[in-house]
């Protein structure tokens, strides 16, 4: 049996669902120690949410040139849904058909248990590397995101701790691991219109103020802009910024009652093209221009980030070719990930995994035949870098 594939199943029977690690953390830490990791756990958050980080480096025996490789990652999982809809007990590994279900197999205990194993091989054939290896784990990634990867963050950011390249374990194939892989994600920015009116009858719409026949026109306007791409065109690397709203609520439930108020939330996904700044500008521009009497609240979920072609993914492009054969395509497409806390301190950040496409589901799994895959990518990404720092 692979070694990944027993380090994995030994995290997928631990129910760390957020912002419970279950002990992941210690089985990895006592993996890590005897290669000559420094452990640090980070833990925070209040009593009743407590999130624990681990903050694992193995720095070069005698002062050299080194550059640091992170491996980010996280430990807790998704819940599992009702057990009974699953085929075999989620937090039991089980093999089916050349597959590993389990609630984690692919989001992401298999690309932890791949970091760990890909860096026992890799110092086993150089025990002595110039590249400063580390890992970063946290138990919640798959919640608020607010005492996990941004803690450690802020914490090395302090210390003024120099992060050279990283790579994030998160799933990123679509059919075959090393298909794709992300070299940015878009920004996230919600807002919450509230549009003021005055309620009344219908019959006596002279005497009300109706809220949403004052919004509709300017919501076609915003409308309009995203079906023209207006927000901007986004560029070689970033689809074009999209707005979308997600709720609209209005009335009294009554048909004879024009409502006192209008509140839509909407969300803009955007591209390094544009700044909160710059969208919020021009959404106030179109309210402003239509007369309506509103608030409106924004909440940034996330700035977009980028990692131009570089040694990173010039090295992760070739550890792909070399292992699969396959021209990985990078793409800065889906949700957010912890990699937009990362960016901060660390220029290079790339995310790549296993093949997403049951990530959260019911019967969750991962193929195993690509466990051996995704280690093997990790280790030749390591020695390649290393290759680079010795020339
Ligand atoms: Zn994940």
């Amino acid at each position: 049996m692979s070694r990944t594939l027993q380090l994995a199943e030994q995290l997928i029977s631990r129910p760390s669902v957020t912002p419970d690690d279950a002990g992941c953390q210690q089985i990895l830490g006592e993996r890590l120690a005897p290669l000559g990791f420094t452990l640090e756990t980070i833990e925070s958050g209040p009593a009743d949410f407590r999130v624990t980080n681990l903050w694992a480096v193995r720095r070069p025996a005698a002062a050299t040139a080194t550059k640091t490789l992170v491996f980010a990652g996280h430990t807790d999982v998704v819940p599992t849904g009702p057990f009974e809809q699953w085929t075999s007990h989620p937090f039991t590994p089980t093999h089916r058909g050349g597959k590993l279900y389990g609630r984690g197999a692919c989001d992401m205990k298999t690309s932890v248990a791949a970091f760990v194993i890909s860096i026992e091989e890799f110092l086993r054939a150089t025990p002595d590397p110039k590249l400063t290896l580390a890992l970063l784990l946290t138990s919640d990634e798959e919640g608020p995101a607010v005492d996990g990867t941004v803690v450690v963050c802020n914490t090395l950011a302090a210390r003024g701790e120099v992060l050279d390249y990283c790579i994030v374990g998160e799933p990123t194939a679509v059919e075959r691991c090393g298909d794709m892989i992300k070299n940015g994600r878009r920004g996230t920015m919600s807002g919450k219109l509230t549009v003021k009116g005055v309620q009344g009858h219908i019959a006596y719409p002279h005497l009300a103020k109706n809220p949403v026949h004052a919004v509709a026109p300017a919501l076609a306007e915003l409308v309009a802009i995203n079906a023209a791409a207006g927000w901007d065109a986004g560029n070689a690397y970033f689809q074009p910024t999209s707005w979308q709203i997600s709720n609209f609520h209005s009335g009294t439930g009554a048909s004879n009652v024009i409502p006192g108020s209008a509140v839509i939330d909407f969300n803009f996904r955007f591209s390094t093209e544009s700044t909160p700044e710059s969208l919020q500008k021009r959404v106030h521009a179109v309210l402003d221009a239509h007369g309506i009497d509103y608030t409106l609240a924004w909440t940034i979920g996330g700035l977009p980030f980028l990692t131009t072609p570089g040694e990173l993914v010039s090295s992760v492009q070739a550890a792909i070719v070399d292992e699969t054969g396959i021209a990985t395509e990078l793409s800065t497409s889906g949700g957010t990930s912890d990699a937009r806390f990362i960016a901060k301190i660390c220029k290079q950040v790339v995310e790549l995994g296993p093949v997403n496409a049951s990530i959260h589901k019911i019967d969750e799994h991962i193929d195993v035949a690509e466990i051996e895959t995704l280690k093997n990518i990790y280790r030749r990404t390591m020695e390649r870098l290393e290759a680079s720092l010795s020339r």
